[in-house]
C-alpha cells in the first residue's frame, strides 16, 4: 500500500516568498491527511489537487503559530465547500481543543453572513477535536495511525505522529530535540519527515530572539542521528531554518549523512516522497 509524503509547506516562521508555512500532506490510496496547517496550506494543497474537503483529518503537532496559522483557513473552507454536514476531524495535543474554540469565536461573524446569505447552509462549521498524548488513534478508515510524545519544550506538549498501512510506515515528528520517545515513535519507520535549523549558521547571526531558537530544535546532523538509531529508511528534512541558499541543498544533505547512513530527501515545496 503506497503512502505519499509531499511536503506542502518547507518553509518556517520567517516569511519567504517561495516556501510556505510548515505542513505535510500524507496521502494513501483513498485518504489525505494533512499534518500542521501553516502558512499558504490551501494554496499548496491545490496545486495537488487536493481541497479541504477530502481531508480525513488534520493532525497538529504542537500548538506553535507556524504551525497552525491557516487552520481557519481549512475549517472555513472545509464548511462552504461541501453540501452535507462533513464534521472535520482536528486531532492535536492537549489545549487544542481551546485553541480551535477561539478560532471558531473568531469567525463568528463570518459564519453569521454566509449563514444568513446562503439558503442551502444551514449548519456552523462542524469541528470534532480529539486530544492526544501517546498510543494509537481511534479513527475510522484502513490507516492506523499512533502519536508519541515529542521534546519543544517550552512548547508543550508536543507530538509525532506515526502512519501505517499495509506494512508501510511514515513518521511526522514536527518540531522537537531528539529523545526516547520519538526515538520509539519511528522504530523501522520507511520514512522521517522531520523538522530542522541550521545550527551552524544561526549560531553564529548575533541576534538573541534567533539564538533562543537553537535549544529546541534539531539540526541535520540531530535528525539524521534520531533517524539512524531508529533504523529509518528514508529522512526527509523539511522547515528549513534558514532557508535553502539557492543550489544549496547538498549541504544539508551532507550534515545530516554525518550522522545517517540512508537516503536523505530535501526539496522545495511539494517535494513528494512514495514509500510502498
Ligand atoms: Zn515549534
Ligand atoms: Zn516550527
Amino acid at each position: 500500500m503506497t503512502i505519499t509524503v509531499t511536503l506542502l509547506g518547507t518553509g518556517s516562521p520567517i516569511p519567504a516568498p517561495d516556501r510556505a508555512g510548515p505542513s505535510t500532506l500524507i496521502s494513501t490510496e483513498g485518504e489525505h491527511f494533512l499534518v500542521d496547517a501553516g502558512r499558504g496550506v490551501l494554496m499548496r494543497m491545490a496545486a495537488v489537487g487536493v481541497g479541504a474537503p477530502q481531508l480525513s483529518a488534520v493532525l497538529l503537532t504542537h500548538l506553535h503559530s507556524d504551525h497552525i496559522t491557516d487552520l481557519n483557513d481549512v475549517i472555513t473552507t472545509r464548511w462552504v465547500m461541501t453540501f452535507e454536514p462533513t464534521p472535520l476531524t482536528i486531532i492535536g495535543p492537549v489545549g487544542t481543543q481551546h485553541v480551535v474554540d477561539h478560532l471558531l469565536a473568531s469567525l463568528g461573524p463570518d459564519i453569521a453572513y454566509r449563514l444568513a446569505h446562503h439558503d442551502d447552509l444551514n449548519h456552523e462549521p462542524m469541528v470534532r477535536v480529539i486530544e492526544v498524548e501517546s498510543g494509537e488513534i481511534a479513527l475510522p478508515g484502513p490507516t492506523v495511525i499512533t502519536a508519541g510524545q515529542t521534546d519543544h519544550k517550552p512548547v508543550e506538549p508536543s507530538i509525532g505522529y506515526r502512519f501505517e498501512l499495509g506494512g508501510n510506515s511514515v513518521v511526522v515528528a514536527g518540531d522537537t530535540v531528539p529523545c526516547d520517545s520519538l526515538d520509539a515513535l519511528c522504530t523501522g519507520a520507511d520514512a522521517l519527515v522531520h523538522t530542522v535549523i541550521r545550527k551552524d549558521i544561526i549560531a553564529n547571526v548575533p541576534m538573541q530572539r534567533l539564538l533562543d531558537t537553537l535549544d529546541y530544535h534539531s539540526s541535520p546532523q540531530e535528525a539524521g542521528a534520531t533517524a539512524q538509531r531508529a533504523g529509518v529508511t528514508t529522512l526527509v528534512l523539511t522547515h528549513y531554518v534558514p532557508a535553502i541558499a539557492p543550489g544549496g541543498e547538498h549541504e544539508w544533505v551532507d550534515l545530516a549523512a554525518t550522522e545517517f547512513g540512508g537516503q536523505i530527501e530535501v526539496g522545495d515545496d511539494l517535494h513528494t516522497v512514495t514509500v510502498e
